[in-house]
């Protein structure tokens, strides 16, 4: 048997977060069952040829807001899940949530339903912040449901920073930091603001109504993170995931190291015998049954690239055998140019089988990874 994760997508919010492009919708309730009823068909008929190839590793509900689906309708996809494959009995199963849509039923309705990983957006520690780029809830929602998920329980908690938010200063997030460090989640993750077109940040940026934080200092928070976390017993094992010893995020371990993952929901997408593969992302003909699937074959150049761009996001790097081991060939007869001008430049730093990103290399990681492309 082959490992597996599994993705599940969640398209629904409360409402959309002004810098917010993921595929998901608000007002769309009267929706959820019919949704649901898509989501579980997809998963049967793919259990039908594959449920006796695989076994499951990780199991990851994201969106839009999963949280969001009143109690019962996770419990659902876990049982449908757990009643076709055979699942790992050390699976990490995560679930993200929004602060303003939980209470301590539905967590617990969580842990009954096997998930065992919560990952909870908070964004900023500041209630001024949080109305600025239209989040939800409020701090002292964060902190009662976080209280509820402990209370419940659950000893593998995830908690979803901003940095280089409209208005926010050095103070607010080293506010935001040493409040959450106290908290003492097993993981942290940061992530510095990105305008995405079609949001309504980049709306107001276009009419000159949004500030942009300069590079600087979007550097300077970003190292800042790093000193106050690894003071507090968190390693950076990713450009934005910090965790506790032995807790990092296997699931997106899975992306980062192209393994083999299943999406399943609104335009989720798959990668599975070196094909990539995208559903749908019309809501209409998913909730129909009609899910046009965009399947790409991924070509050897591609894979290369994926491998060296998605690996260096990890800071232990990407190990030089394993490039042989999934391609059968030398990772020097294909980026031999790219990973010398990069070792003497200083962006890459070569330790035994390792490449790794250096600490200026993390600072113009886009572009190295352009490079890769
Ligand atoms: S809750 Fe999450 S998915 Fe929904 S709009 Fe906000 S950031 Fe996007």
């Amino acid at each position: 048997m082959k490992d597996l994760s599994i993705y599940i997508h969640i398209p629904f919010c409360t409402e959309k977060c002004f810098y917010c492009d993921f595929l998901s919708f608000k007002g769309k309730e009267q929706y959820f069952e019919q949704y649901q009823i898509a989501l579980l068909k997809e998963i049967e008929q793919f259990a039908i040829f594959n449920k006796d190839k695989y076994i499951i590793k990780t199991i990851f509900i994201g969106g839009g807001t999963p949280s969001i689906l009143p109690i019962g309708y996770i419990e659902g996809i876990a049982n449908k899940i757990y009643s076709l494959f055979k699942v790992d009995e050390k699976v990490e199963f995560t679930i993200e949530a929004n602060p303003g849509t939980l209470c301590y039923n539905k967590i617990k309705n969580f842990k009954d339903s096997n998930i065992n990983r919560i990952s909870l957006g908070l964004q900023a520690y500041q209630n001024r912040l949080l109305k600025k780029i239209g989040r939800i809830h409020t701090i002292e929602q964060f902190l009662q449901n976080y209280e509820n998920i402990r209370k419940v329980g659950f000893n593998n908690v995830n908690v979803d920073l901003m940095f280089s938010l409209p208005s926010q200063t050095e103070t607010d997030f080293k506010e935001t930091l040493n409040n959450i460090v106290k908290l003492n989640p097993e993981h942290i993750s940061t992530y510095s603001l990105i305008l995405e077109e079609g949001t309504k940040f980049y709306n107001m940026y276009e009419k000159g109504e949004l500030e942009l934080f300069n590079d600087e200092l979007d550097r300077k928070l970003y190292y800042m993170a790093i000193d106050i976390l690894e003071k507090n017993g968190y390693n950076l094992y990713e450009i934005s995931n910090f965790c506790k010893p032995k807790k990092q995020c296997k699931h997106n371990i899975t992306y980062w190291t192209r393994k083999e993952y299943i999406g399943f929901g609104l335009g989720a997408s798959s990668l599975i015998d070196e094909k990539r593969i995208i559903n749908t992302n019309n809501f209409n003909d998913y909730i129909n049954f009609k899910n046009n699937r965009e399947i790409e074959i991924l070509e050897k150049r591609h894979m290369y690239s994926e491998f060296m761009f998605l690996g260096l996001r990890m800071t232990e790097g990407i190990k030089k055998s394993d490039f042989y081991k999934q391609f059968n060939v030398d990772i020097n007869s294909i980026y031999k140019t790219e990973i010398d001008k990069f070792i003497k430049s200083g962006f890459l730093i070569e330790e035994g089988d390792y490449l790794k990103l250096s600490k200026k290399g993390i600072d113009i990681s886009n572009v190295i990874f352009s490079e890769f492309i």
